[in-house]
Order: C-alpha cells, then sequence, then structure tokens
C-alpha cells in the first residue's frame, strides 16, 4: 500500500452485510466474478514481494497498515522489520516504554500514530487477553484504529468479507465508472456501494467461520491489497498505465479522465543548531524536546530551532530539504563547539548561537552522541545527524577546539 493510500481512517469500509448498495447504486456494467478473476490473476503474478505480505500474524499485519497510513512502503520495510525484532508481540509492545517505541518509529512521522499504537497493545493486553479481536466492528474498538485499518485488518489477517476503500481504490473505482471525483456524502456512498460488489463474498463452511490461521479465507484479504496495488503500481494518480492494466477492458476511462490539480506545496526556510561539546572521553550534542502540548511531533527530540536573523553572515554545515506534507523546508544547520564545562545560558560568549536558541532552558538537554539512535528523535533531526556522521561517530572534531 502506498502513501496515497492511507488518508484511510477518514474513508468507508465496506461490508458485505449491513451496508447494502443504496438505491441509486451504480451498475458496475461488467461481471464482479470477472474483475475479480482479471484481477487476482495480476495480483498472484506481478504483487511486490513485500515483509508484511503472506504474514499469518495479526499483530503484524496491525503494524502494517499502522505504519503504512501517510507513509511511502519504501520508507516503512526497515522500520516494520526493525520494530517486529524489538516487539515481537503484541504483549512485548504493550509492556514498552513510550519513549522506545517512538524512537523505533522515528522518520516515519505522523508520532501519534505510535503512541496509539501503544495504547492499543496495551489495551488488548488488558482487556481481550492479548489477543486482537477478529471482526472489523470490534477491531474499531482499539485506540487509533479507524474504520479503514479495521477492514483492512480484520480483511487480511481474519478472512472477513469487507472491502476498504482508501485513495487508491477511490481513484481506481471512478476510473472504472468513469465518474468524476467527487467529495460529496451521495458519492462516496455510491464507492462505497462499488467496493462492496466488488469483494469476494465469504467462503461458506467450516474453515471460513473458524477465521483461524492456516485455515482462514484469503479471498477478501487478497482482494483488498489487490486493489491497493492496482492503485499504487498501474492505475497513477497521474499517469495511469493502462496498457499494462489487467481491468482495461472493463475500464470506462482507460487513462481519458479528469486529473484533479497538484496541491500547491509551500516552501519555508528554518534554522537549527548543531552545539557538540566534549565530556571526557564522550562527544554531547544538544537536543530540544518539543512540548507536550505541541499538535506536531510532541515530546519528540531535535536540533535546537534558531531564529533566522541571528544565522545571518555565517555559512551553514549542511543545507538540505525536508518534506512533511505538503511543505517544503529548506533547513540550514550550523554548528558550534562548545566549551567542555559550559552551561546552555552560562559563560558562554554573546555571539554564541547556543546563546540565541529561543527554547525554554528547561527544554535542552545535552546527549551523549552513542545515545542518539535510542533517542525519540524526529525526522529531520535524525536525517541531519546521519548527514553529519554524528550519529556513528562519537568523537568527533568539527569546528573550534
Ligand atoms: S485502464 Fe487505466 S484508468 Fe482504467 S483502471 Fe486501469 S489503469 Fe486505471
Amino acid at each position: 500500500m502506498s502513501k496515497a493510500t492511507n488518508a484511510a481512517d477518514t474513508q468507508p469500509a465496506v461490508r458485505k452485510r449491513g451496508n447494502r448498495p443504496t438505491e441509486d447504486a451504480p451498475v458496475l456494467g461488467f461481471s464482479a466474478a470477472e474483475f475479480r478473476r482479471r484481477l487476482s490473476g495480476w495480483y498472484r503474478d506481478h504483487a511486490r514481494v513485500l515483509p508484511w505480505r503472506g504474514v499469518d500474524d495479526p499483530y503484524a499485519t496491525w503494524l502494517s497498515e499502522i505504519m503504512l497510513q501517510q507513509t511511502r512502503v519504501a520508507t516503512v520495510i526497515d522500520r516494520y522489520k526493525e520494530f517486529l525484532l524489538r516487539f515481537p508481540t503484541i504483549s512485548d509492545l504493550a509492556n514498552a516504554d513510550e519513549a522506545d517505541v517512538l524512537a523505533l518509529w522515528s522518520g516515519l512521522g505522523y508520532y501519534r500514530r505510535a503512541r496509539m499504537l501503544l495504547r492499543g497493545a496495551q489495551f488488548v493486553e488488558r482487556e481481550m487477553q492479548g489477543k486482537l479481536p477478529s471482526t472489523a466492528l470490534e477491531l474499531r474498538t482499539l485506540p487509533g484504529v479507524g474504520e479503514y485499518t479495521a477492514a483492512a485488518i480484520a480483511s487480511i489477517a481474519f478472512g472477513e468479507s469487507v472491502a476498504v476503500l482508501d485513495g487508491n481504490v477511490e481513484r481506481v473505482l471512478l476510473r472504472l465508472l468513469g465518474e468524476p471525483e467527487d467529495k460529496s456524502a451521495q458519492a462516496r456512498a455510491r464507492l462505497v456501494a462499488v467496493a462492496g460488489m466488488l469483494v469476494p463474498p465469504a467462503r461458506r463452511g467450516r474453515a471460513a467461520k473458524k477465521g483461524v490461521v492456516g485455515e482462514r479465507d484469503h479471498a477478501a484479504g487478497d482482494h483488498n491489497q489487490a486493489m491497493m496495488e492496482l492503485g499504487a503500481m498501474i492505475c497513477l494518480p497521474r499517469s495511469p498505465l493502462c496498457s499494462q492494466c489487467p481491468v482495461m477492458e472493463l475500464c470506462r476511462t482507460r487513462g481519458e479522465h479528469a486529473t484533479p490539480p497538484r496541491a500547491k506545496m509551500q516552501s519555508r526556510t528554518v534554522a537549527h543548531l548543531l552545539a557538540l561539546r566534549k565530556r571526557g572521553v564522550e562527544t554531547e550534542v544538544l537536543l530540544e524536546r518539543r512540548a507536550r502540548e505541541a499538535s506536531l511531533m510532541a515530546e519528540m527530540m531535535e536540533l535546537p530551532a534558531l531564529p533566522l536573523d541571528v544565522t545571518e553572515g555565517r555559512e551553514p554545515v549542511l543545507r538540505l530539504r525536508h518534506s512533511i506534507t505538503n511543505t517544503n523546508y529548506y533547513v540550514q544547520v550550523f554548528t558550534e563547539s562548545v566549551a567542555s564545562e559550559s552551561v546552555v545560558g552560562v559563560a558562554a560568549p554573546e555571539d554564541s548561537l547556543v546563546e540565541q536558541i529561543p527554547a525554554a532552558k528547561e527544554a535542552l538537554e545535552w546527549i551523549t552522541t552513542g545515545k542518539l539512535a535510542q533517542l525519540p528523535l524526529t525526522g529531520l533531526a535524525r536525517k541531519t545527524l546521519q548527514r553529519l556522521q554524528v550519529m556513528s561517530a562519537p568523537r568527533l572534531k568539527i569546528g573550534k577546539e
């Protein structure tokens, strides 16, 4: 699943029962069975090999679905593996410190997801004897699990016949039906109905009822993953690869669709300070902890921000671009070596950049470079520290000694 996939939990999942197509539900214009046959054949041959696919562990499916929300697949792969190595079970996660969980989440962004995942694991451990519930309806009771995620977990991990409707699936369906993008509730209801028509019905019989590993029905989960894969790999937002599309013959638009305008990117220039000092044989770096009330990345650690005017006339040691949603941050990083015995706010020269940090002194902390990897760093801080080889080089010599 891709980044675009998962604006997700604001979007409806589709139940086969209890959410019947509305009266003005569109006529597909093709056979749902034929659509599924073509899609599943293509998915079997072309699905990307991803570490969370083919895994019979509902916890791992849950983790992957949460990580993939608003985050690129390529970014998630290593983090997913690291996370499972560190916290292989719900119980391990439920007993973890939030700081450790956030540290592992560093670079994935949207840290609220990590906090919700931890709370969800604690809830499952405490209230559900450590076992994830198996239906979309029950999964919705977990913190941070919305309609999309519940449907994805229920279908992929437990075989429930419930369709997911995320950004990728929505795009595919609109193009298949030749309908324009429409944010109205009525248009949404029609797509919900269509997604519900296409998802494979539950298999009857003992295996389907059991919903246990090895006997579960993979049809709905594979179908949902195939729909999302089609949107992510073939029916691309800008230039769909219709000639490679397994359902091209069933599609009403085949590339002749209206494309909504691209969201305009904003630009901002920001400055951060990399202040280092020696403590015996160790090197320490000054970090700022974001406020508990911050709307974004609360309590994560980052290099202290500097007002742009105090950096005038100085040359940054690093310039980089960092994108968050629709903003490109042009980041300048300045360095300063600080006398070993110095304390922030005391005994630093007047033109010291450390003295220009606007953050409250209580929010600042000197951290040994060897410990950085275990901290809940923001993605930008991690990227900067890695680029400047601070994380991998505990003994540094930069700036004036
Ligand atoms: S034919 Fe083209 S527009 Fe239609 S679903 Fe396939 S990729 Fe999308």
